[in-house]
């Protein structure tokens, strides 16, 4: 399904031109107009998915190998030292295109790219809740 006025979904049809790095019946990669670095790229469905609490199982399962494949090649054309693979779902947590992506950022020794978050403590209270929540 398409989402009328959904940019992804017009860039994943190619509707909307992109630097298109690859492409599949299922996935567009692009790199990201607004790259955190060198080769910033996101892998794109091309059905409409909001975002991972949205997309389904099998379209899901095939994103990992995917990205495994375009980290190993980019590091290759890019040279870069290591990756970050971002995913962003809901406003809260950064997502500000509501079409899930995977974000595949390339790092290199020294770079300032601002990925982290301030390390707390795990309190016994919020463990022993969440492990009983979770049963
Ligand atoms: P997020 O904050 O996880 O929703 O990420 C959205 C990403 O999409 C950002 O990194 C933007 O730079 C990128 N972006 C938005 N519009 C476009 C576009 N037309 N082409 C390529 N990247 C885009
Ligand atoms: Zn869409």
């Amino acid at each position: 399904m398409k989402e009328k006025d959904c940019i992804f979904c017009k860039i994943a049809a190619g509707e909307i031109p992109s630097a298109t790095l690859y492409e599949d019946g299922d996935f567009r990669v692009i790199l990201d107009l607004g790259p955190a670095s060198k080769g910033h790229a996101l892998i794109i469905p091309k059905e409409h998915y909001r975002n991972l609490y949205d997309i389904d199982d099998e379209k899901a399962a095939k994103i990992l190998p995917l990205a495994k494949k375009m980290i190993n090649k980019m590091t290759e054309v890019l040279g870069c030292d290591g990756y970050n693979l971002v995913q962003n779902n809901e406003e809260c947590a950064g997502q500000t295109v509501f079409h899930f992506h995977m974000h595949m950022i390339p790092r290199y020794k020294g770079d300032n790219v601002g990925l982290g978050w301030h390390m707390g403590k795990l309190t016994d209270a919020d463990k022993n809740e969440i492990l009983e929540k979770m049963k």
